[in-house]
This record gives C-alpha cells, structure tokens and sequence, in this order.
C-alpha cells in the first residue's frame, strides 16, 4: 500500500521526503513502478505548487522542474527545444512528463536531459543552490533534496542540434539521442543512451573546437566514442550502438541547427 503526502512548496515536498518516500512530479515512471509493485519505496510526495513554466530574461532562461513537455511546446521562448520534447512519448506522455522527472529517468529515457547537458544547464535545487547538469547527472542518485528548475544561457541562433535515434517511430524510445551546442571556441556534443547518464563526447567537441569544417566533421565523427560505455540492451548491442554513433553525429549535423 502507498500513501500519498501532498505538500503545497517544493521546499514543502522536500522536507518531507526520507526513508522509502518517491517525489512524484508528472509520474509517468513513478506510478509505472507503483503498479509494478515497487517495494523500494512506501510514500509519494507530491507538491501542488512545484516551479513551472519558461521565465526568460537577459540573463537566460528558467525553466521549472513542473514544467511538462507540452509546456515546452506552447513556449516559443524555448523554440530551439520543440524538436527535444515533440519526440518525448506521445501526447499523453508529453502532457504528464516534466522536466525534473525527465533528469532522473533511466535509459533508454532522458532525451530532455541530452538536450540540457549540450546547452551547459544549471540544475536548481530546493534550497537555491545551483550545479551544473555535468556534475549533477554525476551524482543524481545520491542526492538530498529537490530539483526546484533549470537555468541555461539562450543558445545564439543555429548553434543548438538534436537527433534521436529510434526503432519505432513516431513514438519510440531512443538506441541513442545525440544533443550539439556549438557555439564558437566551446563547442558541446552529448550522447544519451551511450553510458549510464548523458554523456560529453569530449574528443568530438575538441575536434569541432575550430568551427564546422568538412575536415573537422570527420575528425570529430572518427573520435565520437571515445569515453562512452554504451551498454546492450533489448533495443540495441553496445557493439552496434559504437558503430553507428558516428553516422547519427553526421546526420544530426549535416542536417543543421534545431533553432
Ligand atoms: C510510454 C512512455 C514513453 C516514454 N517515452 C520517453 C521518451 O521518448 N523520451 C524520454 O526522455 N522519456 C520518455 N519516457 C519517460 C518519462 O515519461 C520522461 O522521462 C518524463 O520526463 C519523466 O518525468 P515525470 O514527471 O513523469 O517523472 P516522474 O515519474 O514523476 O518521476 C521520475 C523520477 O524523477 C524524480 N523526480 C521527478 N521530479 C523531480 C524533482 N523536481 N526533483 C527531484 N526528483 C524528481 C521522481 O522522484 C522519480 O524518481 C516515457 C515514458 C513512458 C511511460
């Protein structure tokens, strides 16, 4: 049996978290695993009032953890993620699914995530503490508390990439999801689904560091898994995932900017 708690704040929320307690955002995976008989945990916390919607301002933007995918999509603050959330589940999915629950998801799943990693996001937590998506993907499991938004600089015009790779389409989950944020001099590229957690194609971003010649494209696609642990799973071997990681970060460039 689970109980459910229902505060009005995050701040709220998280206070009452603890031993075997779950915080419930969207709950497209929590309440998956409720009616998969989870006995890791016997207490949902849900927050009426969690942070939601997109604020943007010259600083950059803010984006609540309640916010959903379909949020995302009625934003035209965030044009340059439609193409990350449209291909999120479907559109029940994408009306219950947030942002906060889409950083802790598993694999195949977190694709928001990808996205957030390339763009150099801050992760909010509940105190107002801030740390960014590199270090806080690092240590998500063992966090204390909760994610209150996400802040991140707006990407300059034709710098920001997504592709997801998938067997089923429209609806399907990822072989892997590919994220770009290239911006001159500090270029970022991430894999989903190619490690544990989103991961920085470090090599491919140095090889990209001079801009997008022909010449660099190849470089950085014949060093794109290095530092990547892709696993096998039921939708792809770790050995194809290696193989074609390389076509996908052509595609996903020759096929230009998001935004
Ligand atoms: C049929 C189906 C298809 C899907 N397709 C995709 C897909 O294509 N791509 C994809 O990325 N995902 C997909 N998902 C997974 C999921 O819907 C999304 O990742 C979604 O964004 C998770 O958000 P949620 O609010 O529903 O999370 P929840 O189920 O509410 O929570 C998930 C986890 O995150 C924690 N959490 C939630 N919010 C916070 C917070 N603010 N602070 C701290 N912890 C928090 C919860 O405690 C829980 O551990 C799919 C799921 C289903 C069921």
């Amino acid at each position: 049996m689970v109980e459910v708690q229902t505060c009005q704040t995050m701040a709220e929320a998280a206070a009452s978290l603890g031993e075997g307690a779950r915080y419930l955002g969207g709950g497209t995976i929590v309440m998956r695993q409720v009616n998969y008989g989870d006995q890791s945990f016997h207490r949902i916390v849900r927050a009426l009032q969690p942070e939601r919607g997109v604020r943007g301002d010259v600083q950059g933007l803010r984006i609540g953890a309640g916010t959903t995918m379909a949020d995302l999509l009625a934003s035209s603050e965030v044009r340059f993620l439609h193409p990350v959330a449209r291909q999120i589940g479907g559109p029940a999915i994408r009306n219950m699914a947030t942002l906060g629950g889409n950083l802790f998801a598993q694999n195949p799943y977190g694709d928001l995530a990808v996205a957030l990693l390339a763009l150099d996001a801050q992760v909010v937590m509940s105190g107002g503490q801030a740390q960014p998506m590199e270090r806080f993907l690092a240590e998500r499991g063992h966090l204390r508390g909760l994610v209150e938004a996400v802040s991140l600089p707006r990407p300059q015009p034709g710098t920001f990439y997504f592709r997801k790779v998938s067997r089923v389409k429209p609806k399907g989950v990822s072989v892997m999801s590919l994220a770009g944020c290239l911006r001159s001099g500090d270029p970022r590229v991430v894999f989903g689904n190619m490690g544990p957690a989103p991961t920085r194609a470090r090599a491919a971003e140095r090889a990209l560091a001079g801009g997008l010649s022909e010449a660099a494209i190849s470089a950085a696609c014949s060093v794109c898994t290095e530092g990547l642990a892709p696993a096998d799973d039921a939708l792809a071997s770790a050995w194809y995932r290696r193989e074609v990681a390389a076509v996908h970060l052509r595609r996903m460039l020759d096929s230009g900017a998001s935004d």
